[in-house]
């Protein structure tokens, strides 16, 4: 049986949403959690400890290397280190390129990109010397196709796919993969704002509203789950990924098929 008994995954941003799905999944199956981000901490971390598993979380904002550091310090002295990353920590601002404003054009590159970096490079030494690491960036269908408004999110994006592949060609040789993941809409407080803002533009009900999100973009109609993008982390975590290395891998109910 598939365990991940004895080691520790660090989820950012993982107090809600599809990062709190991961960590879930990934207590499930038996791996240390460290949390991390803001909202209702102990709820998240009541969610981790009932599955048995043990919990902490640290309250790193993603914009900052030396929080970033300060993490993985507290990872290694409360778990020995860290086996899996799973950089999830990402926010949207939704604007044409003209209007859009500087300071959220920054903090969506370091939150959704740079944080993803400062963490790789903090944790590959250890996957390294112990010849087994699984890092697992959550990108989106926006690191593989455009949609207008979202320049910041989408170059982001993008860029968390290149850093995937150098990242796991860096370490082909190694037992330590990096992949990315690449949903399509999931129904979280991030999406919901947006579904909020097209209720609001069109005086929609939230239901027409999400059905005309969906409509557009999604295929299947129907919203991707943090349960199913948890049990396909749990996948790139076992040994069926072994050679699964650099992809950006799609779970976006056909999105990226059109
Ligand atoms: P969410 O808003 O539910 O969760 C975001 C998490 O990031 C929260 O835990 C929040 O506290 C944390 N966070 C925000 N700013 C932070 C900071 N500065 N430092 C540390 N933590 C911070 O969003 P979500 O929809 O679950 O998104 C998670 C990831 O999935 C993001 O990277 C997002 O881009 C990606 N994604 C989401 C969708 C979707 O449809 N929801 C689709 C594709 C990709």
């Amino acid at each position: 049986m598939f365990t991940l008994q004895g080691k520790t995954a660090l989820v950012t941003g993982s107090t809600s949403g599809i990062g709190l799905g991961i960590a879930q999944a990934l207590a499930q199956a038996g791996a240390n959690i460290v949390l991390n981000g803001f909202g209702d901490i102990d709820a998240a971390l009541a969610s981790i400890t009932a599955t048995g598993a043990q919990a902490i979380h640290h309250p790193a904002d993603m914009r900052r290397p030396d929080e970033i550091a300060a993490m993985f310090t507290l990872a290694q002295e409360r778990f020995g280190g860290v086996d899996i990353v799973v950089n999830n920590a990402g926010i949207q601002h939704v604007a044409p390129v003209e209007d859009f404003p500087v300071e959220k054009w920054d903090d969506i590159l370091a939150i959704n990109l740079s944080s993803a970096f400062h963490t790789t490079r903090l944790a590959l030494p250890g996957m390294r010397a112990s010849n087994w690491g699984r890092i697992v960036n959550i990108a989106s269908v926006h690191g593989l196709v455009g949609s207008a408004g979202k320049s910041a999110y989408v170059a982001a994006k993008h860029g968390l796919v290149g850093l995937t592949k150098v990242t796991a060609l860096e370490a082909a040789g190694t037992g330590v993969t990096c992949n990315a993941i690449c949903p399509g809409f999931v129904l979280t407080p991030l999406v919901a704002a947006q579904i909020d803002a097209i209720a609001q533009r069109e005086g929609i009900t939230t239901e027409a509203a999400q059905a005309r999100l969906l409509a557009d973009k999604q295929p299947s109609g129907q919203f991707v789950t943090p349960e199913q993008l948890g049990n396909l982390v749990l996948m790139l975590c076992s040994p069926m990924g072994d050679q699964v290395r650099g992809a950006a891998w799609a779970m976006d109910g056909g999105w990226t098929a059109q």
